[in-house]
């Protein structure tokens, strides 16, 4: 059995309705959430919890946006 994130309790992906289509959910659920460490640790949402202790909701699990975009947003989200 795989292993899943450990952010699953807590990231807006696994609330329905709160990010995206289903099948969009569902993919990256998928293909980062549940998919064993490996996987996860790949994931945007996740590096940025981790380097940030917060996520805006904006930021996807396959984001290519820089650190430093992402930290605009986050100050814009603040
Ligand atoms: S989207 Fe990323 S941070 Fe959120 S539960 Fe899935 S793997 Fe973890």
């Amino acid at each position: 059995m795989k292993t899943f994130c450990p952010r699953t309790s807590s990231c807006p992906i696994f609330k329905e309705g709160v990010l995206l289509r289903e099948t969009s959910i569902a993919t990256y659920k998928n293909l980062y959430c549940t998919a064993g460490p490996q996987r996860y640790r790949r994931c945007m949402r996740y590096k940025t919890a981790k380097k940030y202790g917060k996520c805006p909701a904006s930021v996807m699990p396959n984001s290519t946006l820089s650190w430093e975009e992402i930290e605009k947003k986050i100050k814009e989200s603040t």
